[in-house]
């Protein structure tokens, strides 16, 4: 089943479900592409149609905000639960069953968050040959490509080589690697529950304060552009 949120679908699953959905596609073997939309990424799409379809095209979509899961409540097609890109990391990479290659941040970030994950393979962020990451990543052969290249960017990047990749699993986890490595801080769980991680970061970083304004913007298109889209 799928949520909608302003022209975006989500899948309304729970974290173990999404785990199972990456067994299934880790064992098929051909290139999959996850996605975590989340406020921003909804907002961002609005006006950018190639982002728009990537995300409604993707092979699962995680809900990755907990606004989404208040709004879906409202509009009367409740989300089971947020998943965010992170939790959907540390829970694929618990026990090292898989084979993973990282894609993002600086080098001595991404360094970190490989040992840490036991990665086969990683690489930074901050690239501009294309072709010779690809080749990089093809070499190692992993099961899943988590990519933190920053929302919009990195599903752009991953649909676009996702069939030259042929990696089974392709995600994009934005800052997810920073917070992996320890360079940065997710806010404590009470603050999670409590639905206000976003005032944390805002606190934590307050030059991210325009991004926030996405929040807002979430909620006025939600409301106004649920109707006349879930008729289509
Ligand atoms: N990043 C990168 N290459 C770039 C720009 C950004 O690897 O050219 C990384 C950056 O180091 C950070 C990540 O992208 O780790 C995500 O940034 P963002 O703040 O967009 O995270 P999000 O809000 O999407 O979680």
């Amino acid at each position: 089943m799928t949520v909608d949120f302003a022209g975006i679908k989500v899948d309304n699953v729970t974290l173990a479900k999404a785990i199972k959905k990456l067994e299934e596609f880790v064992a098929a073997g051909t290139p999959h592409l996850i996605v975590t939309p989340n406020p921003e990424m909804i907002v961002g799409s609005q006006d950018d149609a190639m982002l728009k379809q990537i995300l409604n095209n993707a092979d699962l979509r995680l809900p990755d905000g907990i606004s989404m899961v208040v709004v879906s409540r409202i509009l009367g097609k409740p989300l089971k639960e947020r998943v965010s890109g992170i939790d959907f990391l540390l829970e694929a990479t618990k026990d090292k069953k898989y084979k993973i290659f990282l894609l993002g941040s600086a080098e001595d970030v991404v360094k970190k968050a490989a040992e840490k994950l036991g990665a086969a393979g990683y690489h930074h962020g901050y690239f501009k040959e294309d072709q010779a990451v690809i080749s990089e990543i093809k070499k190692v052969r992993p099961d899943i490509l988590f990519a933190g290249l920053g929302g919009g960017r990195q599903e752009k990047w991953l649909a676009k080589y996702l069939k030259e990749l042929n990696v089974p699993v392709c995600m994009g986890v934005g800052g997810s690697l920073d917070v992996v490595s320890g360079i940065k801080k997710r806010a404590p769980v009470w603050i999670q529950k409590l639905y206000i991680e976003w005032l944390y970061r805002l606190i934590m970083e307050p030059w991210r304060w325009k991004r926030q304004l996405a929040l807002p913007k979430f909620l006025w298109y939600s409301f106004t552009r649920w109707k006349r889209r879930s008729k289509i």
